[in-house]
């Protein structure tokens, strides 16, 4: 006689008490912050944010002219959008105040350890647990915490790369990272490097140009693509003059006051930045059309030095670098008191910087805009199964399944991993679908008893060879030096950007296929996998703690949040439901 199954002594939705650490407090951080404690129970959350605020990225870069180069209603939590920001490219500071308002208005603060600053992380196969040294940025202390799900939220442009310049350390002036700004420096009457023409380089150097008495010497060694802001088409639907994107205190009351206003507009940044992925498609018509519209408005804006223009006006695609609407870029460079310098570097000496062909350029300041170690594994060791790193994993070029999980890495998952960014559309919304598929697995492990879960390795290597199949048709795997290739930026890998559009990442990450996942059961092999059905409650039912109530509410599938109601009659004779996007 086969043994009866043993039935748990709990409701099916007890789900179980679970650790989950969650390393950084950006915007990744906080959204999990957000949505974790609203869609889950009995888990015990810790935000780990190395720095003494929220921000991530936002609060760590303050460099002058640090703004967000996409539009900032396209930037920013979908069921939290702004009415009041300043411009249609919003600075940094507004940014950062909206992330910690954020944080503030959903409570997430209580969560978050700040100058907390995660060291190691080692998973521990026969506990099931990830084992974590933190310390203390604050007093030094430093301590061991542990988690049944780890989420690195850390971003992917969070460790700042140095140029591998002789004598770079030699240099008697003020040295500076774009992402280590020295806000005290006075750069007045002041002879200033700035080494990059990457998206940050592009901002400061408007900025610094225009400082009274400054010299510019820009080091430049690549082409760059730099695109109009937004077309004149999707301008006049904002109601924006391309040349003035500063929104009035006027326009502002008008968004917070007319909310479907807000929306509207929304709507028509959204509508257009999915709209143009064609542009990402080698030889389209779409990207030949902007080849033509930017470089003869390149050559406009450097009428002053069309030298400049000669020499950064690529041959390869728009997009292959990450191309920027950089207001201001070139005018600046076109200025009399910017040397564009395009002479490889030889050396930095202690008094200015030496070129190959024998020049020296004499320097009070060194501006290092030259980009973060990207799509590598954290700075700090991270040990899967078996002792495996994840730098060795992420050798010899990063990849992780959907952009999230790694083989060999139980109960770990990552926002905006290798191959998450994107060409056009809205980075944040899919940074929200990471999140939504990330709680969705925590709460399968909790709810359905399992101790691990693990993507299998074939889907990871599934997906990388997807990945590299799919680039090749697009003007990423053109000859360029960007950080969205594998190998500092050389290689034939795109480790950078989700292998399809925006839309194409949210469809792939609505629901889970855990069929590609592993698991083991809290039982171990050879368990009652049906265990998680309990004794046949469900704790909405039954008497809450104080005995004054239920532990939730009985009836929750009449609530309108939990309602998806058909349109009456036949739905395709419906307008709405031409508009309307298909549902699971
Ligand atoms: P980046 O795009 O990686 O650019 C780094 C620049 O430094 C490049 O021009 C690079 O030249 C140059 N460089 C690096 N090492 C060098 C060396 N040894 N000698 C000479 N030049 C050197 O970095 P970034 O400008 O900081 O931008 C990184 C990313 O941050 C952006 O792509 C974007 O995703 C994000 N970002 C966003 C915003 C925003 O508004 N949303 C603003 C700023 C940055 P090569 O190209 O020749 O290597």
């Amino acid at each position: 006689m086969p043994t009866p199954p043993q039935l748990k002594e709990a409701p099916i939705d007890g789900h179980r008490p679970m650790k989950v650490r969650v390393i950084g407090a950006g915007y990744s951080g906080i959204y999990l912050g957000i949505r974790i404690p609203q869609r889950l129970r009995n888990v015990d959350l810790q935000i780990y944010e190395k720095n003494e605020a929220v921000g991530g990225t936002w609060w760590v870069n303050r460099y002058p002219g640090c703004a967000c180069d996409i539009p900032a209603h396209s930037y920013q939590y979908s069921f939290n959008p702004n009415p009041d920001w300043s411009a249609f490219y919003a600075p940094q500071k507004e940014i950062c105040a909206y992330l910690q308002g954020s944080a503030e208005k959903y409570g997430v603060m209580r969560y978050v350890k700040l100058s907390h600053n995660v060291e190691s992380c080692r998973w521990d196969d026969s506990r099931k647990k990830w084992i974590l040294n933190v310390k203390r940025t604050d007093t030094g202390e430093i301590f061991e915490d542990d988690a049944d799900v780890l989420i690195a939220a850390r971003g992917n442009l969070s460790d700042p790369a140095w140029p591998n310049i002789p004598g770079l350390q030699s240099f008697q002036g003020e040295t500076m990272h774009s992402a280590r700004w020295n806000e005290d420096y006075d750069f007045k009457n002041k002879r200033i490097g700035v080494i990059g023409n990457g998206s940050s380089a592009i901002q400061i150097v408007p900025k610094l140009q225009k400082i009274e008495g400054a010299q510019l010497s820009c080091f430049v060694r690549s082409k760059t693509w730099i695109t109009n802001p937004f077309g004149d088409s999707v301008m006049n639907k904002l109601g924006l003059d391309p040349k003035k994107l500063d929104f009035s205190p006027e326009q502002r009351q008008e968004f917070a006051n007319n909310p479907e206003k807000l929306y509207n507009f929304r709507k028509i940044i959204e509508l257009d930045g999915n709209t143009i992925h064609d542009v990402s498609l080698r030889g389209s018509a779409m990207q030949q059309g902007a080849i033509g519209l930017f470089g003869t408005a390149m050559r406009e804006r450097l009428a002053k030095k069309p030298e400049i223009a000669e020499f950064l006006i690529p041959s390869f695609g728009i997009g292959c670098r990450r191309a920027t609407p950089g207001p201001g870029y070139l005018e600046a460079l076109a200025e009399s008191n910017v040397d564009f310098i395009t002479d490889p570097i030889d050396t930095v000496t202690a008094t200015g910087v030496a070129l190959k062909s024998g020049r020296e350029v004499p320097l009070d300041a060194l501006v290092c805009a030259t980009g973060f170690n990207t799509g590598s594994a954290p700075p700090f060791p991270v040990y899967g199964k078996g002792e495996l790193s994840l730098q060795s994993r992420f050798t010899p070029y990063p990849t992780a399944y959907l952009s999230l999980a790694v083989d060999g890495f139980p109960n770990f998952f990552m926002m905006l991993g290798p191959n998450s960014a994107i060409g056009s559309g809205s980075l944040t919304v899919i940074l929200e679908n990471e999140g939504d598929y990330i709680v969705k697995a925590i709460r399968k492990l909790q709810k359905e008893d399992y101790a691990t879960i693990s993507v299998k390795p074939e889907r990871v290597r599934d997906w990388a060879d997807y990945c590299h199949e799919y680039f090749k048709k697009t003007v990423y795997t053109d000859q360029c030096h960007s950080w969205y290739k594998s190998d500092g930026g050389f290689g034939d890998r795109i480790t950078g950007l989700w292998p399809g559009s925006a839309l194409h990442a949210l469809e792939a990450l609505r629901a889970p296929r855990w069929e590609d996942f592993d698991y083991e059961g809290l039982e171990g092999e050879g368990g009652n996998r049906m265990k998680w059905l309990g004794d046949g409650w469900s704790v909405t039912h039954m008497p809450s703690e104080d005995g004054k109530g239920w532990g939730g509410d009985p009836a929750w599938y009449m609530e309108p949040c939990f309602m998806d109601i058909p349109l009456p009659g036949r739905p395709e004779d419906a307008e709405e439901f031409k508009l309307r996007p298909f549902s699971h």
